[in-house]
């Protein structure tokens, strides 16, 4: 057995838990009578479970919703198994088994998933209904099956398909939703998602299910004054280099220097989630500096401009511009993607 002491990474992911808690509560607030939940699938769009869910649990949040089986031991490090949903449900015995054994809810979404969680001897369970985004969920006309009234429904959930938009899409999936909650009965029903908040009471229903604001982002501009920025992701210089006019930077060369310039290696590449459609376009920063890139973004590094910062030297840290917003605009990523795109190597 190795027992070296790992040195920590060149590359780091600052989480704000006090504007992660902050966003938390500020959804929770705007969600009015109903209770804000927690997306949490994905490790927490990329932040990481084990940091992010014991932050939301302390703050109030009492609902969890993940995405796959292979997600639900994370957050049951955290919270109790009542407090855990799966939302792509149960597709052979194995699943419906680990959720009898680990006692979080299925969302069930077809009518084949009711019937493999009927014939276990299911139990307590919540129900996904197509309200109009045609991806998981039961269609409307098929909740008169007589599979459907023999689920004990916790929450019955729908998702919405536009929200971050002003789309009459909102209203007709509204109102398809209204319609399956006076047919179904249920403890609780659950519609919005971070940008559905904002619509308005109708459709908080008793549980909001934010993700993407949670972590920063704003899918609709009345949440900008409501939600901060979380993840901060920080990289090392780990070399300096001086260039000569007419040398060129990384693959390809698409950078040549006009003029004698110092550039630092960074350790941060598209491995890292820093795709290569910043290359030549963004920034990083060292305090209020801002640090051009140079050259292609590599799988492993990236190459910036020192002249605002002669100082620097290897081993100093530059941060990453994660302003969700403006981030996605320079990047033409969405902000889902840049949450969910960084990778395994930052030290959480
Ligand atoms: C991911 C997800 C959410 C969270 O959506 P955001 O847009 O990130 O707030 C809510 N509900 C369901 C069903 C989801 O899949």
């Amino acid at each position: 057995m190795r027992t070296d002491r790992l040195p920590p990474p060149s590359l780091r992911l600052d989480l704000d838990a006090e504007a992660l808690a902050g966003n938390w509560r500020a959804l929770d607030r705007l969600s009015g009578n109903a209770s804000a939940g927690a997306a949490v699938k994905a490790n927490a769009y990329g932040l990481g479970v084990e940091a992010v869910v014991p932050v939301l649990h302390e703050a109030g949040c009492r609902d969890f919703f993940v995405a796959h089986w292979g997600e639900v031991a994370g957050v049951l490090d955290h919270v109790p198994p009542q407090q855990l949903s799966v939302l792509h449900g149960p597709i052979t015995g194995e699943d419906v088994a680990y959720a009898l054994a680990t006692g979080v809810r299925p969302v069930l979404n077809s009518l084949f998933q009711a019937r493999l969680w009927l014939d276990s001897g299911g139990g307590p369970c919540d129900l996904m209904v197509d309200s109009g985004i045609n991806r998981l969920g039961l269609p409307v006309d098929a909740l008169g099956d007589p599979l459907v009234a023999r689920l004990e429904i916790d929450t019955l959930l729908s998702h919405l398909a536009s929200a971050d938009e002003d789309s009459p899409q909102n209203a007709r999936q509204l109102s398809r939703f209204s319609q399956a909650c006076a047919l179904i009965p249920a403890r609780r029903r659950s519609f919005a998602n971070s940008a559905g908040i904002t619509l308005g009471n109708d459709y908080a229903f008793d549980l909001t299910r934010p993700g993407l604001s949670l972590y920063g982002g704003i899918p609709r501009d009345e949440l900008a004054g409501s939600i901060r920025q979380v993840a901060r992701p920080h990289a090392a210089i780990i070399q300096l280099r001086q260039l000569s006019p007419g040398d060129s930077v990384g693959y390809n060369a698409v950078f040549t220097a006009e003029r004698a310039m110092t550039v630092g290696v960074v350790s941060l590449g598209y491995a890292d989630g820093f795709l290569r459609c910043w290359s030549g376009k963004g920034a990083l920063r060292h305090g209020d500096t801002s640090l051009p890139l140079l050259g292609r973004v590599s799988m492993d590094m990236v190459v910036v401009d020192l002249t605002a910062a002669p100082g620097l030297a290897e081993g100093d840290w530059l941060e990453v511009p994660y302003a969700l917003p403006e981030a996605a605009k320079k990047s033409g990523l969405s902000q889902y993607e840049l949450l969910t795109l960084l990778g395994q190597r930052y030290s959480r």
